[in-house]
């Protein structure tokens, strides 16, 4: 695809005026969809979480390839793009001086910020940045369906081909799923191609996800039968998260992901006992606190 750049987000990011039920971001649909319990010790117990470097690295690479794009696109090259990892680094540090503590020993953190050079080299096996002018980056977009259900996220990139198209991009520092893993992967892509649809009335060409963990590219393009399937899950997702929070009830459902979760001691899958449930529902305010990324995000 030839992408151009043109002004594409103008009027996208207010929700529309509409009675809001709640609001639901893809990273958290997916953690309900992993484990209910996990849903709650972060959305209704908004329990604190230890930043692990897997997530911090996440963020920084991502750092790193938003800011790329800032130069002018003769000026992207591996090394312009390695010079940028220091100061990112430096910049996080202030914003959140807590990940000082991520790392031991001078070697420990000389070794994860080798493996975020080593994602930022391979970024270049997979495009050329010089050749790509995107329309938009770390985009926050929100819509609300008509069931009143905000979603809302936001998108690594988006590329608007001169002919109108539209492809949605996002990177993972982790490695791309096996075959069978591949749809859950996809949910998030279709999560943000529903919300631009809904926002402006044009399917995304293309949904890419760049896997920076070994270098591979899932692609996907969607169809508006697969927006409205979509749009059919998110509103039972988000049913079954209500039916959760009238019962009190949340499942545990123990997987792979519970090694990064960090909420073992208070689950009774590794012997721990949840508090009672606070009187507090799933949120419903817009922004947030910025883009929060966990480690689970990155893969
Ligand atoms: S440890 Fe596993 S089962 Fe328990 S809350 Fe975390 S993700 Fe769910």
């Amino acid at each position: 695809m030839v992408v151009g750049s043109v002004a594409y987000s103008a009027g996208m990011t207010l929700a529309e005026e509409r009675a809001i039920i709640g609001a639901l971001s893809p990273s958290r649909a997916g953690d309900f969809m992993t484990c209910p319990l996990l849903y709650r010790f972060r959305v209704i117990d908004q329990l604190p979480e230890r930043p692990s470097p897997a997530a911090v690295r996440g963020t920084l690479v991502h750092a790193v390839l938003e800011r790329l794009y800032d130069l002018p696109a003769e000026a992207r090259t591996t090394a312009a793009a390695q010079d940028l990892l220091e100061p990112q680094w430096e910049r996080l540090l202030t914003e959140e001086p807590e990940y000082a503590g991520l790392f031991e020993t001078d070697e420990e953190r000389a070794q994860w910020l080798a493996q975020a050079r080593t994602m930022v080299e391979r970024y270049f096996t997979l495009e050329d940045p010089r050749l790509l002018e995107p329309a938009e980056r770390e985009m926050y977009v929100e819509t609300v369906l008509e069931s009143g259900l905000l979603l809302r996220g936001y998108i690594d990139r988006l590329d608007v081909a001169p002919t109108g198209e539209i492809r949605v991009v996002d990177y993972k520092t982790g490695t791309a799923p096996r075959r069978d893993f591949e749809a859950k992967a996809l949910f998030q892509m279709k999560f943000y191609a529903l919300a631009l649809w809904r926002l402006n009335g044009t399917v995304p060409r293309m949904l890419q996800l760049m896997y920076l963990g070994n270098g591979e590219i899932l692609r996907y393009t969607p169809d508006e039968a697969d927006l409205r399937a979509t749009e059919r899950k998110v509103q039972a997702l988000w049913e079954a998260i209500e039916r959760s929070v009238r019962t009190k009830e949340w499942r545990h459902r123990p997987s792979r992901l519970c090694d990064w979760c960090d909420h073992q001691a208070l689950c009774p899958e590794f012997g721990g006992t949840p508090p009672p449930v606070p009187d507090h529902r799933p949120g419903t305010s817009s922004r947030g606190r910025g883009r929060p990324r966990s480690a689970t995000d990155e893969l």
